[in-house]
């Protein structure tokens, strides 16, 4: 399917190629535009404060990420610069407006966001998936609304990594959505999830300690399946 111009919006650095690094890839190489809007710098995402105060991760996370879309073939990116872990606390009218301006300028054919569900259950990704939605209806955008989800098949192949890490929290657990339900369902040739593991890499904040965990090829075939579903 092509995506025509693609706009991304996230909460976290990370977020972007975990969930759509593979889309991003294929459309860029496909010469299609790509956007991509992070609403923090995930200053606060680290067990280890001591080491990483929020000014120094986030200085680093910026350039993680920077690095990462390009990896992916990516240049254009805004950051809102809100506050991790805040996101449920920021004027909500004010954020979806800004977001609403980018939407009416970059005039995408597909956004791709969080479900309500947030995908990991975090409260800034459910948060920025109500502000990207209620953007697209309140901008001239005609956009195709897509919301990031998993499979059954795919939860139940992965659950071995999901016991190891701590990735879904507050009682989220796996997304189940029938294939049949899906708007898109991309399985990376082997070039694009080399690309990919590539990418999420250049994170090495958020990813070094996965890498070492799982190992680089489970890594990488973990992240080599995307899937969303049509939005509101
Ligand atoms: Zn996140």
């Amino acid at each position: 399917m092509r995506l025509g111009t693609v706009l991304g919006i996230w909460a976290h650095p990370d977020d972007e190629v975990y969930l759509s690094g593979g889309l991003m890839a294929t459309a860029r190489a496909a010469g299609d535009r790509v956007v991509c809007v992070t609403a923090t710098l995930g200053e606060h995402g680290t067990g280890d404060p001591q080491r990483w105060p929020p000014d120094r991760l986030a200085r680093t996370r910026a350039v993680e990420l920077r690095a990462s879309l390009a990896a992916l073939g990516v240049d254009e990116h805004r950051l809102l610069g809100l506050p991790d872990g805040d996101c449920p606390g920021q004027p909500f009218e004010e954020v979806s407006d800004r977001i609403a301006a980018i939407v009416d300028e970059v005039r995408p054919d597909t956004i791709l966001t969080f479900g309500p569900d947030g995908f990991t259950g975090h409260a800034d990704h459910r948060t920025v998936s109500a502000w990207a939605t209620t953007a697209h209806a309140k901008s001239k955008s005609r956009a195709r609304l897509l919301y990031a989800t998993s499979t059954d098949e795919f939860a139940e192949q992965w659950q071995h990594v999901y016991d190891r890490l701590p990735v879904f929290i507050d009682g989220a657990e796996p997304l189940r959505t029938p294939v049949d339900k899906l708007a898109v369902h991309l399985k990376l040739d082997e070039e694009t999830a080399d690309r990919k593991l590539a990418a999420l890499r250049c994170q090495a904040t958020q990813t070094a300690g996965v890498v070492a965990l799982l190992g680089e090829d489970t890594m990488r075939d973990w992240c080599a399946t995307e899937a969303f579903v049509l939005g509101a």
